[in-house]
């Protein structure tokens, strides 16, 4: 039964039931062609965008940025696995809910390994600075790089060398193929000697046969101090993310990023003052595990850093998104706390 309304959803998804117009046109430079069929042909490079935004439309935000707004975009809010689980989906014995719900187009519970895009404005132009690329990053990509008209990657900078932060940069090679000649990447020197090995022929590309077309990758070695990337200061958050095993954070401007912490050093908090917009690790509703703050941490940790707004990401399947948004907003009436979990594909307009 199960199995059955996990082929009915995906079917849904690639049949492409006609699409009413938007209720706001999609205004998009680079997208002069309707997302609706009708008016003018469509393309079949238009089709995949198309099929990517059906595919995730109560997803995507459809709102369009003037070029000189700075914005984050939630390339990927969920744990290592994603989320549905395939284990979930294929258990007889009982029903995973969230995982259900997950299967549907667009629904809020459907994760990627988590990830953010910044776009970032400045007088030379947009740039787009990824912060991790996973295992899922081309699954991320391919939805929300389309739709949102991200062509390039100016950059991308690791947290640490969990395969859900790393795990995709050997896709990285379409982009240095087809799009532009390589991309820097910013990794601290421990998280770089792990990618000798996992990503050895990244890292030297003499060990790659002569005329196969690697990622071509420039790295930058960073250390627990600010640096800049195209002209924006990115400070490293220091973190645990189990024990003895540090991760970085990043401050943008008055945006802090953790998406995986299981503890805060002290000497870490004073780089969290004044923070507008905290994203931050909340991996489930009940407890922390080892490596990751659950929901009553990371509350505590929000009225301690005392941020403007939160909104949470790295969630588990048993994070529901609406069951745990309405629990949150109520936090919003009882302590005036601003609240609440990200999603795959969500926008949000930043100042940096
Ligand atoms: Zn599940
Ligand atoms: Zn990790």
């Amino acid at each position: 039964m199960i199995l059955r309304r996990f082929f009915d959803a995906a079917m849904a998804a690639l049949l492409l039931p006609p699409l009413a117009p938007p209720a706001r046109p999609f205004a998009h430079a680079r997208f002069s062609a309707p997302l609706y069929p009708g008016a003018i042909p469509i393309s079949p490079r238009w089709s995949a965008r198309r099929a990517c935004l059906l595919s995730n439309i109560a997803n995507a935000d459809l709102n369009t940025f003037p070029e000189e707004q700075s914005e984050i975009i939630f390339v990927g809010t969920g744990t290592s696995e994603g989320i549905p689980r395939v284990s979930c989906l294929t258990d007889t014995s009982k029903t995973c809910e969230v995982c259900l719900k997950a299967t549907q187009p667009g629904n809020k519970n459907r994760r990627r390994n988590t990830s953010i895009l910044i776009r970032y404005a400045n007088s030379f132009g947009r740039f787009n600075i990824l912060v991790d690329a996973g295992k899922f990053f081309y699954h991320s990509a391919l939805c929300w790089f389309p739709a949102y008209g991200v062509r390039t990657i100016d950059a991308v900078i690791i947290t640490h060398s969990h395969a859900d932060a790393i795990g995709g940069l050997d896709d990285l090679r379409d982009w240095t193929n087809n799009v532009q000649p390589y991309i820097p990447i910013y990794v601290n020197k421990r998280d770089f000697e792990v990618m000798k090995k996992t990503h050895y022929y990244l890292v030297d590309t003499s060990a790659v046969v002569p005329g196969a077309a690697v990622s071509e990758l420039q790295f930058n070695i960073i250390k627990e101090e600010p640096f800049i990337v195209h002209n924006l200061k990115v400070t490293p958050l220091p973190v645990w993310h189990g024990q003895g095993y540090r991760s970085l954070g990043f401050r943008f401007g008055d945006i802090c990023y953790i998406s995986d912490v299981s503890d805060i050093p002290e000497e870490t908090y004073p780089l969290l003052e004044d923070c507008d917009l905290l994203i931050m690790d909340a991996l489930r509703p009940d407890r922390s595990s080892s490596t990751h703050f659950g929901l009553p941490r990371a509350l505590m940790e929000v009225r301690k850093i005392q941020p403007r707004r939160t909104l949470f990401t790295g969630m588990m399947h048993l994070m529901d998104h609406d069951k745990v948004n309405e629990d949150l907003s109520k936090l919003n009436d009882t302590e005036g706390l601003d609240i609440q979990l990200s999603y795959d594909g969500l926008r949000v307009p930043v100042k940096l």
